[in-house]
């Protein structure tokens, strides 16, 4: 029997030149736009200047708060928070990384709930400001999102606010923003991406529905895996990533991720590894386990990315980082009691405990 529910509200514009044909949807969220970027990406993708000549066209004025760092601590959202505050916007715009877009979810939460640590973990109890969200990266998926991912130095890793309440409400999507992304990013990213759908996929709360997204977003990536392992890419491949991203982000909106995002976390927060390289390290040997539980489910996967068998997808991974960090056996105790604390492990299928987890660490980055 069929047994699950589904809700999406963000309404999703899709294609080239999206924000000029399209701008004219911004005139509903009110006359004052808070507009929220890292450092260079929103400028250098050219997404920028289109939010703003379109803010100009519908006669609504912006102010661009450049500050989220990679990552973004709890601080730093803070800190932005209280800028944007003395603007007294009507709305957000995001344009960015899963880093930019994140941050803002969490600021349109800290500005109608007040500005504090503490609001930052509770449920809000007000509806956040109105998020319009431009993604510059193509992995993340958090356009399409209930979650925002924060760096917490008080319990030293990265933590989730999952609440619906902060679902954008509008996502531009248009791949050319994603042509200047250097190789290392655009790698990254779809590793990021892979990894929602693959863990999204397997997870115990996939259903019939998000294994839809799973298998169409696994189609997509497909098509680009060859230029992700020669670093060269065409705006076909860049359409490609973008879409295969959404649907990971369309997957994991339902499913949650799994012990990968889990351990992956302590490998960014300790060893500055971009997010999606980090969950490429530890893939090979997850999906070794997962192989034990899900033999069928793990075959289709790797036979919808394109490939023969697991090996070729796990020689795959292992040909795009061969990263070593030499990990003490102090520090992979550690990583795997603070991912044991996640809810992400219960939602592993498979015997999942402290020595499968060392081992899946050990064996992917000693
Ligand atoms: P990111 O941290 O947002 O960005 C990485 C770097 O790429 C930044 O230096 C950024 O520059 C640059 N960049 C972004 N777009 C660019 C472009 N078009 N051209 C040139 N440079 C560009 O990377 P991300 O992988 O997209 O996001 C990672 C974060 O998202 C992590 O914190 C992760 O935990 C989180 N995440 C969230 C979800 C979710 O559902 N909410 C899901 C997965 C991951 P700037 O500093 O100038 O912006
Ligand atoms: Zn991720």
């Amino acid at each position: 029997m069929l047994d699950f529910s589904y809700h999406m509200p963000v309404k999703i514009m899709w294609g080239q030149q999206i924000i000029a044909k399209e701008g004219a949807n911004l005139k509903r969220f009110g006359r004052k736009a808070a507009i929220v970027t890292g450092k260079t990406s929103a400028a250098k993708s050219g997404a920028l200047a289109d939010i703003v000549a379109v803010c100009g066209k519908n006669g609504q004025s912006f102010q661009v708060f450049n500050s989220v760092k990679n990552d973004p601590p709890t601080g730093n959202v803070i800190d932005i928070a209280l800028e944007i505050n003395q603007f007294k916007p009507d709305f957000l715009i995001a344009i960015g990384g899963g880093s930019v877009l994140d941050a803002a979810k969490v600021i349109a939460i800290l500005l109608t709930n007040g500005i504090s640590l503490d609001t930052i973990w509770q449920s809000p109890k007000n509806k956040p400001l109105p998020l319009v969200v431009v993604p510059t990266t193509a992995g993340t998926g958090s356009e399409v999102t209930p979650y925002a991912v924060l760096t917490d130095s008080v319990s030293e890793t990265k933590k989730s606010v999952a609440t619906e309440l902060i679902y954008p409400k509008l996502a531009f999507l248009d791949s050319s923003y994603t042509d200047s992304m250097p190789i290392d990013v655009t790698v990254n990213t779809a590793i990021d991406a892979l990894s929602h759908l693959l863990e999204g996929f397997f997870a115990k709360r996939a259903n019939n529905m998000s294994d839809i997204y799973a298998i169409e977003g696994m189609k997509l990536l497909a098509k680009a895996m060859p230029s992700l392992s020669k670093g060269e890419f065409t705006a076909n491949c860049r359409e490609y990533l973008l879409a295969g991203s959404l649907f990971g982000g369309l997957t994991i909106a339902k499913t949650g991720t799994t012990l990968v995002h889990a351990l992956g976390y302590s490998l960014t927060y300790f060893h500055e590894l971009a997010h999606g390289k980090a969950n490429g390290l530890l893939l090979g040997a997850y999906l070794d386990y997962i192989n034990k539980s899900l033999p069928q489910k793990v075959m289709l996967a790797v036979n919808t990315l394109g490939f023969a068998e697991l090996s070729g997808l796990q020689t795959f991974l292992s040909e795009l980082y061969t990263v070593k960090l030499d990990l003490t056996t102090r520090e992979i105790a550690l990583y795997v009691e603070k991912a044991l604390r996640t809810s992400n492990i219960e939602n592993t299928p498979g015997k999942m405990s402290g020595y499968v987890l060392a081992d899946i660490l050990e064996r992917s980055v000693n």
